[in-house]
Order: C-alpha cells, then sequence, then structure tokens
C-alpha cells in the first residue's frame, strides 16, 4: 500500500499502523489524531469535511480530551474508522489530500497529552527472566515464589500519576534502611531505575461479577502503548514487605501518546513461550496469542548522545495479555475503558535484554556503559530514558514510536 502522506522509510507510522492518540490542537485544544509518517490528521477536522461519516461516529467525538468516548462507541467503530482512514490516505484517494492543509498537521508542530482518562491501573510481573533475575538478588536459593507459574502476579498500582511521554520527572524522596543501619534513613532515592514494560488499554466496561474468559479477553482490550515504569530500588526494597509496591513505585509511570490497536498488531502474531507446569484451564489460551515486538532502551546522559542499553522483545513474556486479563477478573472484579493493564518488566534470556538497570548492573554491583566513557549502575539525575517498540515483516512495520523522559533531581529536599 502506497499514500500520498510521505512516509520516511523506517517509519512507525506506516499505513498499517494508524495509532489513535490525543494532540492540542494550536487554536482549538485536546483532539484526537491519528499518526501518519510524520504528520497528524486532525480527527475532528477530516470529521468535518464530512469524510468520516460512514464510520458512524459523530464528528464531536473528535474533539475530546480523552479517547475514552471513542472507545466506547465499540470495537466496529474502531475498524471501520481504521478502514475508512486507509481508503482516504491511499495513493490516488483525493478527497483527504485535497484538504491536507487543514486536515493534516506536522507532528512537530504539537504537543502530545495523555490518550486515555485512566481510572485503574494494574501492573503485572510476567517476565518468567525478570522475576527470576530479582528473586535472585533478594532470594539467591529460591528466586521464583511458589505462585509464579500458576498465575500472572500483579498489584494495583496508582492511575493519577501515569504521565505521557515527554514529562520530566523528579527524582522521589522516602524512607530506606541503608546496609547495617539500625533506622531508615531519609531523602532522595540513590537507586533510581526503569523497568521496559507494554500496557494494553481496556476498550470495554464490564460488570461487576462478570469474569473474562480467557478465548474472548482481546476483544476487552483497545490497544497498546509503551510504558515506563519508574522505580525507586532502595524505597522499594524497604517498604515491600509484606503487602507489595508502593512509594518506589507510584511517584511516577510514563507512557508513550499513541495507542496501536490490536488489529494493527495482527500480522504480528507468534506463539509464546511453553508454560509448564500447565496452568488451571481458566488460563488456557492459544498458543500463538502474543505479538513479535521488538523493544529498545536508550539511556542519554545529559549533553551527551543516547546509547541503546537493552534489546528486549514482547514475545518473551511468559504470560499473555489474555491470560493476564482472564486471571484480573475471573474473581468478579470489573474493569473499565481507559483502565491500564501493564506487563511488568520485559526481559529475555540474554543479558542485554534485561529491561532494567537493576538487572543489567546485577543489583548495582557491575557498571553499565552507556557512551562517552560514561557508566552508571543506576540513573543520575538529568539523565533520560528512551523507550521504543516497532513490529516488522518484510515491508509492513508497525511500530509505537517513543516515550521518552528525563530524570530532575528531587524537590524540597529541605524538608527533612
Ligand atoms: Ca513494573
Amino acid at each position: 500500500m502506497q499514500s500520498w502522506v510521505a512516509i520516511p522509510e523506517n517509519s512507525d507510522f506506516t499505513l498499517y499502523n494508524l495509532p489513535f492518540g490525543i494532540f492540542e490542537h494550536p487554536t482549538d485544544g485536546p483532539r484526537i489524531g491519528v499518526a501518519i509518517g510524520n504528520q497528524i490528521i486532525d480527527m475532528y477536522q477530516t470529521a468535518q469535511l464530512g469524510l468520516l461519516d460512514s464510520t458512524g461516529a459523530p464528528a464531536e467525538v473528535f474533539a475530546n480530551r480523552y479517547l475514552n468516548d471513542f472507545i466506547a462507541l465499540g470495537r466496529p467503530v474502531w475498524a471501520r474508522t481504521r478502514q475508512v482512514l486507509t481508503e482516504l490516505l491511499q495513493e490516488g484517494n483525493e478527497r483527504l489530500q485535497s484538504h491536507q492543509n487543514e486536515a493534516l498537521l506536522p507532528m512537530e508542530s504539537t504537543n502530545m497529552l495523555l490518550p486515555v482518562k485512566i481510572g485503574d491501573y494494574t501492573d503485572f510481573y510476567s517476565s518468567l527472566e525478570h522475576a527470576t533475575n530479582v528473586g535472585k538478588l533478594f532470594r539467591p536459593d529460591n528466586p521464583l515464589l511458589p505462585n509464579w507459574k500458576h498465575l500472572p502476579v500483579a498489584y494495583h498500582g496508582r492511575a493519577s500519576s501515569i504521565v505521557v511521554s515527554g514529562t520530566d520527572i523528579h527524582r522521589p524522596q522516602g524512607q530506606t534502611m541503608p546496609a547495617d543501619a539500625e533506622h531508615p534513613d531519609f531523602g532522595p532515592s540513590k537507586r533510581m531505575d526503569f523497568e521496559l514494560e507494554t500496557a494494553f488499554i481496556i476498550g470495554e466496561d464490564t460488570e461487576l461479577s462478570h469474569a473474562i474468559p480467557v478465548r474472548e479477553a482481546e476483544k476487552y482490550m483497545f490497544g497498546m502503548v509503551l510504558f515506563n515504569d519508574w522505580s525507586a530500588r532502595d524505597l522499594q526494597k524497604w517498604e515491600y514487605v509484606p503487602l507489595g509496591p508502593f512509594l518506589g513505585k507510584n511517584f511516577a509511570s510514563s507512557i508513550s501518546p499513541w495507542v496501536v490497536t490490536l488489529e494493527a498488531l495482527e500480522p504480528f502474531r507468534t506463539t509464546c513461550p511453553e508454560q509448564e507446569p500447565a496452568p488451571l484451564p481458566y488460563l488456557q489460551s492459544k498458543k500463538n496469542r502474543t505479538f513479535d515486538i521488538n523493544l529498545e532502551v536508550y539511556i542519554q546522559a545529559d549533553g551527551h548522545e543516547e546509547t541503546k542499553i537493552c534489546t528486549s522483545n514482547f514475545k518473551y513474556l511468559y504470560w499473555n495479555m489474555s491470560q493476564q486479563l482472564a486471571h484480573h477478573t475471573v474473581n468478579g472484579c470489573n474493569v473499565n475503558i481507559g483502565d491500564i493493564m501493564a506487563s511488568g518488566t520485559i526481559s529475555g534470556a540474554d543479558p542485554n535484554s534485561f529491561g532494567s538497570m537493576l538487572e543489567l548492573s546485577k543489583g548495582g554491583k557491575e557498571k553499565i556503559h552507556i557512551g562517552d566513557g560514561i557508566e552508571r549502575t543506576f540513573l543520575e539525575d538529568y539523565d533520560t530514558v528512551i523507550m521504543r517498540g516497532y513490529a516488522q515483516k518484510g515491508a509492513i512495520r508497525v511500530g509505537f514510536g517513543e516515550v521518552k523522559s528525563q530524570l530532575l533531581p528531587a524537590l524540597n529536599t529541605d524538608h527533612h
């Protein structure tokens, strides 16, 4: 498929992708946009031109601060919208092209906003390699806890502090217990880390007491984003027993602005890792229910070039998204449009694929080289973390763009 829009080589935003996001219109406030090449399609403007009538979506739904109302129109409307856009963008179709000055704008001319209103956020822990690597640091003889291969472990996180790519993050302060100390210390975290994750966004509300069957789970997913679960390892270590992550995690998580639909990811289906022992029947899903998505992490020290420090893949996850959602709701827990379900850190078997500095530096014991002779064990102030993701099959490329944020020094350090 060729488009009349110039699409640079290796662009994440091809005609096969068409991800949805919210952009800040220069004069008219937030609107729904669709990415193509280096351009954003202003969906409200396109609808006003009468070009989206056959989608069944009213024009007003595109002049919105969040995608939630559009998502609520349902899967047939999402699919028709992508179908209509695919036709409008193809070479030879002039219906949108003749209005491109009004209906398209360059990406660099605007800011992207948080794409959905997030009611609830859950973070899974679904990479066998990550759980084993981290478990080894805490329990060398018994890294994997007995429940891990029987259920997708998760915790309920904090929705209010999820921010869009480009939002700077301040180093958190909190309590830590230094080795050999008798009393806890207070101050800025000394072990700031990222976690390479993806997340799926819920596309349909469920009623309380309704369990989503594993085979139907994808029908309840709108799309996926990249997710950086910022983590203060020293706060986490002191606080996590007995109830799990709290202030070491909830100060910020960052997501990429473009939501890639599951429909766009369809060509990249692949098999999941073998599950042994077999999970209980309510978690048994088809083996091909995952996607081959390349994932990368780059670190950029202030004033330096970015350097890749991790190359991983979504397909490494032991538990797939359908199993996660089936487990999440099997007790009758309801979900709502806009809820975010993060994967957990995605590490593979190769040390280059470890998705956190905790793993890459073996718990802070080994230096990570980030170019120009600079080394890190954990993040320093003014470091920028960039995560990218894309799927590719022959000429077909579908990418996520990036989630990129800079770590700034702690605020209010005079309070303690
Ligand atoms: Ca996490």
